[in-house]
């Protein structure tokens, strides 16, 4: 977040707890911390396929190295939506995030900075984690 708001026009407005997530897929792993923010961004600068290459240049500023899929990581940055905003640009970006509505670790969260927010299908966070297989003790989210 520090970094991120380094950069005119992109300024962090809510931020929710960080929750510990159980490693989907390889076990052997430390669990993950995550967090959903909130950032205000100015469209006048920022377009979000200019958002999500800034995400990329901070990622890369923070050395992280991609050895395996599902597999430790120093961050991860991903845009998970961007308004009400539908984009399909090939592998590149897919907003919302392609996975957001099956993972607790980005649905609970989001619901925890906006209980009635929907996705641009309408569909609302709260009916997405409904249909997930979930358990959140505390600030740990179970997930298979
Ligand atoms: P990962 O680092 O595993 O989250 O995947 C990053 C790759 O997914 C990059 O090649 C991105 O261009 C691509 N991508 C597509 N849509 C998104 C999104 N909404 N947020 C982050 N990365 C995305």
């Amino acid at each position: 977040m520090a970094r991120l708001e380094k950069y005119e026009g992109i300024d962090p407005v809510v931020w929710s707890e960080i929750y510990m997530t159980e490693p989907q897929g390889l076990k052997d792993q430390e669990w993950f911390a995550n967090q959903i923010v909130r950032f205000a961004v100015d469209p006048e600068l920022w377009s979000p396929h200019g958002f999500l290459s800034t995400l990329q240049a901070v990622e890369g500023q923070m050395q992280r190295v991609k050895k395996q899929i599902n597999g430790p990581r120093i961050i991860d940055l991903d845009l998970i939506l961007f308004g009400d905003e539908v984009i399909e640009s090939g592998e590149f970006l897919t907003v919302p995030h392609a996975r957001a509505k099956d993972r607790a670790f980005v649905l609970h969260p989001l619901a925890e900075l906006e209980s009635e927010l929907t996705f641009p299908d309408g569909t609302k966070v709260s009916d997405a984690l409904d249909k997930i297989d979930y358990r959140i003790e505390g600030k740990k989210i179970y997930q298979d």
